[in-house]
């Protein structure tokens, strides 16, 4: 039987979740995605109107399948958690089932398991302001959406993981090296989410034989990174001094993101693996 692979945090073409999911459908596995529920109207108009056709296509001519979309938001774990302001929004009160537990739930019934679990979601409401400006609600908001999210998915989705199954998330250099522009607990967010793959690596590990592992990717100008505001300028920056000196794909990830989910890294979890053309390497711009 191919691989099943749910991967959270897909609402565009645009993003590492959409160039993972591809990777992951080229290599033969059954494709799954998490879209946040106020993007998810957008996202499934625009699939089913072709508008992702093109970015669809697989190296073997073929289209990318994605067998089903979840409405996901990974701020709740559970339909307790939900305020009432959210509940009655009517972005979110047109859809249902989306709280963590609800998909995993959902997942379970539709499909049995799954054996490939990516989580590509961020989210800092504080994110334009640096640290120091932070307040308590948008250092937490960070934390809970970028950080936390990824421990409540793997928690609630660990029963439909299969034994052997692998993890991916996606973390900054930010986590470690001064970015200033990367506010709003973000930059903690991210070293928050890398020391919990090590963490959960041995809690998953010794439980399921499941791995767990890290890529810090280098800048791509998705729609969460537009929101940013400096994106462009990490991009050139990135170009001019990393010994790699050429656009990073997302697909490139992608890539890299297929090879630490396969058989290929069966001994490699608990890492963070830098996917940034060498970026994090250099001590003195030049
Ligand atoms: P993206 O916009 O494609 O992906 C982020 C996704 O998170 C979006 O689809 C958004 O709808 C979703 N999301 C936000 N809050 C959510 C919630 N509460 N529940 C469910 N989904 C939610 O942008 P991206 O840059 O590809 O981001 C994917 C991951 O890559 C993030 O973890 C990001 O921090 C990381 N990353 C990005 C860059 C970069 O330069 N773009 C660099 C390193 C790491």
């Amino acid at each position: 039987r191919g691989k099943r692979a749910f991967i959270a945090g897909v609402a565009d073409d645009n993003g590492y979740g959409w160039a993972i999911a591809k990777a992951l459908a080229a290599a033969g596995a059954e494709i799954l995605v998490g879209t946040w529920v106020p993007a998810l109207n957008i996202f499934e108009t625009s699939l089913r109107r072709g508008k992702f056709d093109d970015s669809r296509r697989l190296p073997n001519g073929s289209l990318m399948e994605i067998a089903k979309v979840y409405p996901l938001d990974a701020v709740f774990d559970s339909l307790e958690d939900v305020p009432d302001d959210i509940k009655s929004n009517k972005r979110y009160s047109g859809s249902s089932n989306w709280t963590v537990t609800e998909v995993a739930e959902s997942i379970k019934n539709d499909f049995g398991s799954i054996d490939i679990l990516v989580h590509s979601l961020a989210n800092g409401p504080e994110v334009t302001k640096p640290l120091l400006e932070t307040s308590r609600k948008g250092y937490l908001a960070a934390l809970s959406a970028s950080s936390y999210s990824f421990i409540s998915l793997l928690q609630h989705f660990l029963p439909i993981i299969n034994p052997g199954g692998a993890t991916i998330s996606l973390t900054y250099i930010a986590s470690e090296r001064i970015i200033p522009g990367y506010g709003g607990g973000m930059s903690s967010a991210k070293a928050a989410l890398e020391s919990d793959t090590r963490v959960l690596a041995f809690e998953a590990g010794r439980k399921k034989q499941i791995r767990v592992n890290a890529i810090s990717a280098g800048p791509l100008g998705s729609r969460a990174a537009k929101a940013i505001g400096f994106i462009e300028k990490m991009i050139e920056y990135s170009y001019a001094n990393a010994p790699l000196q050429k656009e990073l794909l997302a697909d490139e990830v992608g890539a890299a993101a297929a090879f630490l989910v396969s058989p290929l890294a069966s001994a490699i979890t608990g890492s963070v693996v830098y996917v940034d053309n060498g970026l994090n390497t250099m001590g003195l711009a030049c």
